[in-house]
């Protein structure tokens, strides 16, 4: 994809005039990715072997509808209604999910797959966050700078605990296998 074609598809009008423009096509954008793991996370607990991963990923889960509601609190904030831009990123991470899901093989190594699949999006989102916050904090949108932060901390906390899980037990595991 261009850059212009991005950029066209990011505003959905074609056009970023300034930097409320920008904020509001990359807070579309996370709408989308939200929503996407929203349906992506209940199958990514199913298909987990460990118990801890599976709570894990049920309760991101549920973080993940509370970022979601606040990104509808954002949208209100700037007095727009909820639209979600397709985020072909996060389809993208999701589809490579669901290819470890279907595969056949060894649980911890499956498990592992899990993780790995997971931190990517984590840190995609980590990422998403970072630059929508820091465009809230340079047009002083203080409200949304704080119910981004709070979804930025809990990326950050998700992606350390699947840190913890591997590095605790199921990388040792799979290498066993
Ligand atoms: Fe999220
Ligand atoms: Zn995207
Ligand atoms: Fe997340």
């Amino acid at each position: 994809m261009t850059v212009a074609s991005w950029f066209s598809k990011m505003t959905g009008s074609g056009r970023l005039d300034n930097l409320e423009d920008l904020l509001l096509a990359q807070i579309k954008d996370l709408y989308s990715a939200e929503d996407q793991l929203i349906s992506a996370l209940p199958k990514m607990a199913a298909a987990a072997h460990s118990s801890q991963l599976k709570s894990a990923f049920s309760t991101h889960l549920q973080e993940t509808k509370q970022h979601k509601q606040r990104l509808e609190e954002v949208f209100r904030l700037l007095g727009k209604e909820p639209e979600a831009e397709t985020c072909e990123a996060m389809q993208g991470l999701v589809a490579e999910g669901g290819e470890v899901i279907d595969m056949e093989g060894d649980p911890e190594v499956k498990d592992a797959a899990l993780i790995a699949a997971a931190q990517r999006v984590e840190h995609y989102e980590i990422a998403g966050y970072g630059c929508v916050r820091a465009f809230a904090h340079r047009l002083g949108h203080t409200q949304v700078v704080y119910q981004l932060q709070q979804t930025l901390d809990e990326e950050a906390h998700a992606d350390k605990l699947l840190t913890e899980i591997a590095e605790g037990f199921i990388n040792a595991q799979a290498a066993r296998s």
